[in-house]
């Protein structure tokens, strides 16, 4: 069996009682960054052998590692933070399993995302989940095909890209609310939403942003999505 464990975005508290459980059981935990993994899993006590599976090795280990479930090995996948699979690695060892008949259990659990487009106070009955936008070539063509999706459109984004993000957004989105969802769960959570240059205008004053961010982009006025 392979299990999928979600782990805390910040919170260790958010850590689940059955992710806990699952990483103690199994035979090996594969993990994005081993030594990030660690200091979560000493909290919690759990001394499971730990083998890095991220995106530079995902390929060369894969058929080893269905080798080891197809022995009855049971194996945990994470992430640094999250759920694997949303903008992490684990969609290819799923495909994999599935191909080879390995059951897979998705554990729910801590994902960036959800928490930032439900605080947003923007549209979250039907939306769009993006991701990461490309850094440079097909950036502003992806951009100008989420100007026509009609329902909220969620953004993972790194910090130091926040204000040239909002910048790209008021060229090809004009006039959306935006929210900006940073340090989810952690101490210094800051939700803010309010029209794209007004957040542009408050990011752009501020001497450097810091943490983890989530930009969700509501919908056009009068689309669909706009209620
Ligand atoms: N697998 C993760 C998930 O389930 O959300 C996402 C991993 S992705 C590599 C990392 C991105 O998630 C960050 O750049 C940021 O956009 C978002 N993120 C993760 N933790 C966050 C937090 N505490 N607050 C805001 N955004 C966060």
């Amino acid at each position: 069996m392979l299990y999928v464990v979600p782990t805390p975005i910040g919170n260790l508290g958010d850590m689940t009682a059955r992710g806990i459980e699952v990483l103690q059981k199994v035979a090996l935990i594969l993990a994005e960054d081993t030594r990030t993994s660690r200091v979560l899993l000493d909290h919690f006590g759990i001394q499971t052998p730990i083998r890095a599976f991220h995106q530079h090795n995902e390929h060369q280990v894969l058929s080893g590692l269905i080798d080891l479930l197809q022995a009855d090995k049971d194996i945990a996948l994470i992430s640094d933070a999250g759920t694997p699979g949303i903008s992490d690695p684990g969609f290819l060892l799923i495909r994999a399993c599935q191909e080879a008949e390995v059951d897979v259990t998705v554990l729910p659990g801590p994902t960036a995302f959800v928490p930032a487009l439900v605080a947003s106070g923007l549209p979250s009955d039907r939306f769009h989940f993006e991701g990461f936008l490309p850094h440079k070539k097909g950036r502003q063509s992806r951009l100008q095909w989420l100007a026509g999706y009609p329902y909220s459109i969620i953004l993972y984004e790194s910090p130091h890209r926040l204000i040239k993000c909002l910048e790209q957004i008021s060229t090809f989105l004009p006039g959306r609310k935006v929210c900006v969802a940073r340090e989810l769960s952690k101490m210094h959570e800051d939700i803010r939403t309010g029209t794209v240059d007004e957040l542009l205008t408050y990011y752009q004053g501020q001497s450097k942003v810091r943490g983890e961010v989530v930009l969700i982009i509501g919908p056009s006025a009068g689309s669909p999505g706009d209620e």
